[in-house]
């Protein structure tokens, strides 16, 4: 297939007005930090240092649960659910109005194609906030219990790889029903929080009611030990969900944990196979394949295998790997160089337990973090790169003769999040969905979100529900349950 040259057509990052550093977002105002300390976030692509935030102390953390938590008993705790709604619907119209801002600040900061972050991660955090507005006075028509109530202060803490998104999968939920909220973003992607946290005071929004703290993993631990924290929310790896789990065993918090995964994307032999190839290509390169859902495991039927093989080879040779901000690219940078070394580290093992290793070959930028696209076949089941999250744009490739092979090998994994099904056969998708351990399964599409639809995880994955009604539910008590 020939390859097109394009000439670069890169966004303008003009609209972006960095500040050279930034302190914390609480009690409505940004604040110095307590403890003086702050770090630099580079943007992956180039190296380049963007700003410097604040590293939050436990006394941060403190003041901020404190703002919380007089901003829910005096003013949100209180309020209306049709005005709390009014305020999601202004902070939605003004994600929206300020849409170009926040998407070359994602690409800046996490290395995504702008393609990405201005048409999946900055539309769907708005949307998140339209849905989420729309229940806010209609609680007691979701089917939550008698009389749902909010916890009160929420922490809430989120990784890098869809950072605006993660935050509104967050906010969205805890405010509609009427919590108050402590966020820390993680610490190699904080700055679409902080421009969050600007459009929190355009909105007008009362302060407290939404705080952000920035900082690494002692950051997160003092939200998840603070004892004024009533509900917690994280997404992350798995081994960070279960220290959490583990701290707050014992204690009156409420949580849910939003993990990691290793999707297997199922291609059967009747699936239309270009259409399917597009889906494999969206369902582990999309962002990189820093994608919790990501379609990491294609288990495709043998009589297929090579056909298939071939044609998503020819395929990925098309992908234009490089500058985030150019409108053309389809693959970004490595968020970090500590990413990228996990990656690398995985795919030698790959390569070292017998499994053939095959990549797109593209020249690569010479500063960044970059990872050609790359697919290994020949993978068994006990292979590491089989088992294990690689969280970035590595294929493994395994095969399968029947159906219900193809299920004991999809559910072969500690993981539960997502799957997904390729076949012409209305009938074998759902003895699929019903048979695969997974909380999303996705039928000839993969990667769909859509902030109706509760998405969430089964054993390492992690517990609770985000989106829809389900997700809506992990953010009050009800009668029974206080
Ligand atoms: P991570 O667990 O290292 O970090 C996630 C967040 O937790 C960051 O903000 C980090 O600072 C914070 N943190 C680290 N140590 C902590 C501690 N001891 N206490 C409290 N907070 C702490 O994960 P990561 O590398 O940033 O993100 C990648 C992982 O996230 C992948 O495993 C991915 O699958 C998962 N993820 C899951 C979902 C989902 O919805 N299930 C979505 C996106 C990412």
């Amino acid at each position: 297939m020939a390859k097109f040259e394009y000439a670069p057509a890169p966004e303008s990052r003009a609209i972006v007005d960095l500040q050279p550093s930034y302190g914390l977002f609480i009690g409505g105002e940004f604040v110095p930090g307590q403890g003086g300390a702050g770090f630099k976030t580079v943007s992956p692509a180039t190296e380049e240092v963007l700003a410097e935030v604040t590293d939050a102390t436990a006394a941060d953390v403190d003041a901020a649960v404190a703002a919380a938590r007089a901003a829910y008993e005096q003013v949100w705790g209180r309020m209306p659910g049709g005005d709390r709604g009014k305020y999601l619907f202004r902070i939605a119209r003004i994600l929206q109005e300020r849409a170009r801002e926040f998407a070359v600040l994602e690409s800046l900061d996490n290395g995504k194609p702008i393609r990405e972050s201005r048409d999946v991660d900055v539309p769907l955090a708005a949307a998140h906030f339209f849905y989420h507005a729309g229940w806010a006075d209609k609680l007691q028509y979701a089917s939550l219990g008698p009389d749902p109530r909010p916890h009160g202060v929420v922490g809430q803490v989120i990784p890098w790889n869809f950072p605006l998104l993660m935050l509104a999968w967050k906010i969205a939920p805890a405010l509609a029903t009427g919590n108050t909220v402590v966020l820390k973003p993680a610490e190699t992607t904080p700055l679409t929080a902080l421009l969050f946290a600007q459009v929190c005071q355009q909105a007008d929004l009362p302060p407290g009611v939404v705080n952000i703290v920035t900082g690494a993993g002692a950051t997160g631990q003092a939200i998840v030990d603070h004892p004024g924290v009533d509900k917690l929310a994280f997404t992350g790896s798995t081994a960070v969900g279960k220290m959490i789990a583990r701290s707050i065993a014992g204690t009156r918090k409420h949580a849910t944990l939003e993990l990691g995964g290793k999707a297997a994307n199922i291609v059967f032999d009747d699936a239309p196979i270009d259409q399917a190839v597009e889906g494999i290509v969206n369902g582990i390169f999309f962002n990189q394949g820093h994608v919790c859902c990501a379609g990491s495991r294609l288990l495709v039927q043998e009589s297929v295998a090579e056909e298939v093989e071939k044609r998503l080879k020819r395929r990925l040779a098309t992908l234009r790997v490089g500058d985030p901000l150019d409108k053309n690219t389809d693959v970004g940078a490595i968020n970090s160089r500590a990413q990228l070394e996990r990656i690398t580290a995985l795919t030698a093992a790959g390569e070292a337990e017998g499994a053939q290793r095959w990549d797109t070959g593209c020249e690569l930028p010479a500063k960044g973090f970059w990872f050609r696209p790359t697919v290994f076949t020949g993978v068994s089941q006990t292979h590491r790169i089989a088992q294990e999250e690689i969280f970035g744009p590595v294929l493994s490739v395994l095969t399968f003769r029947t159906p219900q092979e193809a299920v004991a090998k999809a559910n072969n994994t500690p993981y539960g999040l997502s799957a997904g099904v390729w076949t012409e056969k209305g009938s074998r998708i759902l003895w699929m969905a019903d048979q695969l351990r997974a909380g999303v399964v996705w039928a000839n599409t993969f990667n769909k979100f859509d902030p109706t639809s509760p998405f969430g995880g089964y054993k390492e994955s992690g517990y609770g529900r985000e989106g829809g009604r389900h997700g809506l539910a992990a953010y009050v008590t009800t009668g029974e349950s206080q």
